[in-house]
């Protein structure tokens, strides 16, 4: 066993970093050279084609069969000449990560040969066997049909030999089962509010396109260290593990050095992303030892999340070619920094204006409050859905920990613009302002930017939070679909502007007020209502959570109960509303929610018993033979008084083993029996339930024993490579 753990670590020592050799001289040379990107479509596609497309892109048409047609040879005509000989659609369905089934493009010919052909309509939709997807019941298995469609705006790629063509993927009656289709819809129906509320600023506003910048954190484990670990293999974190002496507290690893290894790993990723248009732009070290960053340049959303996907999936290859693993899971060991993945958030309209950017004039900084307040109001309001949209298994480890934001959701906006909101709170009475007073505050309004512009104070420990010209949602779980969290931010922001837009209108219409005032009072109201929420302090103090208590925010660290927001009624009536989810797509993807979060406890549980009786009770168990040998040559060496004096420690060392033993077993025997009570619960939220009161506990308590064994058994009969290696090693 022992012998084991040092040869992985010896294979550890002797790896060497490998040679990278980059494409071309310059990225900007084959950046998306494996993508079907506009240039290519302009080459490979007739004019008409060409603006089918690009209209489904700009304006959302559809492309008709005859067109897709063309698109489709055009397609084939490119890959193959780059090395296909698949196709596939690529969609996000409700599991973790994406999904692929590839077909040769090869057809029956005349002659009996075969002959390479893809249409518009193997283009446009196929039929996968849907029926091991998880719908939460929305697909019953007599209609067990599902469709992928093609998704346009997401242009298709090569990926090895493979034409890959991101899809959506819907049920036989429409409804979605995957996380792309309601992100579509929230896009769109953000889209449509904040469209209409830009009018009130600039008519020329038609279009506002929704941003995602995602920071990307991960660990990195040597490869022989990882599949020495069966809980890192099968849970991806560690379920056991004394903390090693030294981690994170001299802050050493924070953007120190690459280590060379990690660095060509993140080169060779680089690369690859490159080629397939992701645009990485960021790479450091994170907080703890072994923890990392990637974040590209924002895109689109949609396309942003699809490249985020995409992303996870080339490091996880490129990392087995470096002969590392990489760990997503957000809290993969215990004690030190779990991982996020921070969602930067912004609004830009067709006229190249960002709505989160403070302009040059009073006009453009009232749109910049305008949707600074909405937004803010949009969060008070959907707290409790942003939560359940971020909160699972393993994000709970990480949430309210103290390194990550905390279950309480808050938004940070920074003293200037807060100040500002003070000033418009005070300054804007329910009356007919003077002249004077509204002078004054349209100068104040105008002085927004240079504030901005110097205001260096950024709150790290907010789980929403302005950073200047964006919003950066930081709860996000870094082995999470960022779509999860999308499309409640996208839905409840809709939602809010509709309201806003209403309330406008209504000041206007019914009351003759005009515009600019209108959205003063407006903004006014929202600004008192939505107080609660804004939070300049630390956002992991003890005080806060007391203080949240106080402006009755809510504060939810359990993931069942969490889920529980998304059935409200007002929450059905919200995604329904704007177009997002209708109430049994709802109900399916909180459904599949609830059963992730039992079979992934359940995992754990398994994992951890095995281990607990496989390798950790046995080498416990040799380690204290070896003690009451030891005591029982002491005693037939030594007088009665010398045997005394130097057994009793040992005897002491030899009970404290027999009760972590004892104590092992009889909590794993509990926790097993706790388990199959469980299994036996009809209603998957009972059993949710159960799962994270009851399992759940056995687990921490099983670790301590097996933690306290690791620092007295033997360090060289010790079966796991311990925290020390796995981070330390490289
Ligand atoms: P940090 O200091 O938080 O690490 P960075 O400047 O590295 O921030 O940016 C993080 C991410 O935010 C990047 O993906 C970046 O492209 C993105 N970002 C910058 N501006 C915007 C914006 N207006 N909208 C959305 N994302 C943005
Ligand atoms: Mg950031």
């Amino acid at each position: 066993m022992a012998q084991f753990r040092f040869k992985a670590l010896e294979e550890m020592l002797n790896r060497k970093p490998d040679e990278i050799v980059r494409e071309e001289n310059l990225v900007s040379d084959y950046f998306g050279m494996l993508v079907f990107d506009k240039a290519k479509m302009k080459k490979y596609l007739s004019r008409e084609a060409y603006k089918a497309v690009t209209d489904a892109i700009e304006n959302g048409t559809t492309i008709d069969r005859k067109m897709a047609d063309q698109v489709a040879q055009g397609m084939k005509a490119w890959a193959i000449e780059n090395g296909a000989t698949h196709y596939t659609h690529w969609f996000h369905p409700l599991t973790d990560g994406t999904a692929e089934k590839h077909d040769a493009f090869i057809v029956h010919g005349t002659d009996g040969g075969v002959i390479e052909s893809f249409s518009g309509n193997l283009l446009s939709q196929q039929e996968p066997d849907a029926s091991s997807f998880p719908s939460g019941g929305i697909r019953q298995t007599f209609e067990a049909r599902g469709y992928t469609a093609w998704d346009p705006t997401s242009p298709a790629f090569i990926s090895e030999t493979t034409l890959t063509i991101p899809t959506i993927f819907i049920s036989y009656t429409g409804d979605a089962l995957d996380y792309k289709t309601p992100l579509l819809r929230a896009l769109q129906a953000v889209n449509k509010a904040a469209t209409e509320v830009c009018q009130y600023f600039d008519k020329n506003v038609t279009s506002v396109q929704a941003n995602l910048g995602w920071e990307q954190e991960y660990f990195l484990i040597d490869e022989a260290l990882f599949m020495a670990r069966p809980d890192l293999m099968l849970t991806g974190r560690t379920l056991m593990g004394h903390a090693s002496s030294k981690d994170q507290q001299l802050a050493d690893h924070y953007f120190s050095s690459i280590p060379t290894r990690a660095n060509r790993f993140m080169q060779d990723v680089e690369n690859e992303a490159y080629k397939l248009g992701i645009p990485v732009k960021t790479r450091h070290n994170e907080v703890a030892p072994n923890q990392f960053e990637f974040a590209p340049i924002y895109e689109e959303a949609n396309l942003a999340n699809d490249h985020n996907q995409l992303m996870m999936d080339i490091m996880q290859k490129i990392a087995r070619k470096h002969k590392f693993r990489i760990l997503f899971h957000e809290k993969p060991f215990a004690g030190i920094n779990g991982s996020g993945k921070h969602n930067n958030w912004s609004l830009t309209t067709n006229t190249g204006v960002n709505v989160y950017q403070p302009g040059k004039n009073p006009k453009s900084n009232l749109q910049f409050l305008t949707f600074v307040v909405n937004t803010m109001q949009a969060v008070y309001d959907g707290q409790d859905l942003l939560r359940a949209s971020i909160l699972t298994a393993s994000n709970a480890h990480r949430l309210g920990a103290n390194e990550a934001p905390p279950s309480i959701l808050s938004v940070f906006l920074g003293s200037e613009v807060s100040n500002m909101l003070d000033l418009m709170e005070e300054a804007v009475v329910d009356r007919k302002m003077t002249p004077d007073e509204k002078t004054a505050l349209k100068l104040n309004i105008g002085r927004i930017p240079e504030i901005i512009l110097d205001n260096t104070d950024r709150n790290r420990t907010s789980p929403f939070a302005f950073t200047g010209n964006r919003f950066e949602f930081r709860a996000i779980g870094s082995s999470a679909n960022n779509a999860s969290a999308l499309i409640v931010l996208n839905t409840l922001v809709a939602n809010q502007l509709q309201k806003f837009k209403v309330a406008v209108d209504k000041l206007i219409d019914n009351k003759g007020v005009k515009k600019d005032e209108a959205i003063f009072q407006v903004l006014k109201e929202l600004i008192i209502k939505s107080k609660p929420i804004r939070f300049n302090g630390d956002g992991y103090s003890e005080e806060w959570i007391k203080e949240a208590k106080k402006r009755g925010l809510s504060n939810v660290n359990s993931v069942p109960e969490a889920l529980e927001a998304y059935l409200k009624p007002d929450s059905t009536k919200l995604f329904a509303k704007q177009g997002v989810l209708n109430e049994s797509e709802l109900r399916g993807r909180v459904e599949v929610e609830y059963e992730k979060f039992v079979m992934k406890i359940q995992i754990e549980a398994r994992v951890l018993a095995d281990m607990a009786i496989n390798h950790i009770v046995p080498t416990a168990v040799e380690y204290q033979t070896m003690l009451l040998e030891n005591v029982k040559h002491l005693k037939d060496i030594f007088s009665p008084e010398e045997y005394e004096e130097m057994a009793s420690g040992r005897l002491e060392l030899i009970r404290e083993i027999g009760h972590h033993v004892s104590e092992i077993k009889a909590k794993r025997k509990a926790m097993t029996e706790t388990r199959a009570r469980a299994n036996k619960i009809e209603d998957v939220h009972q059993r949710a339930k159960v799962y994270n009161g009851e399992v759940r506990p056995f687990l921490d308590d099983i670790r301590d024993h097996i933690d306290k064994l690791e620092l007295i058994v033997d360090n060289e009969k010790w079966p796991l490579p311990k925290y020390r290696e796995l981070l330390f090693v490289r």
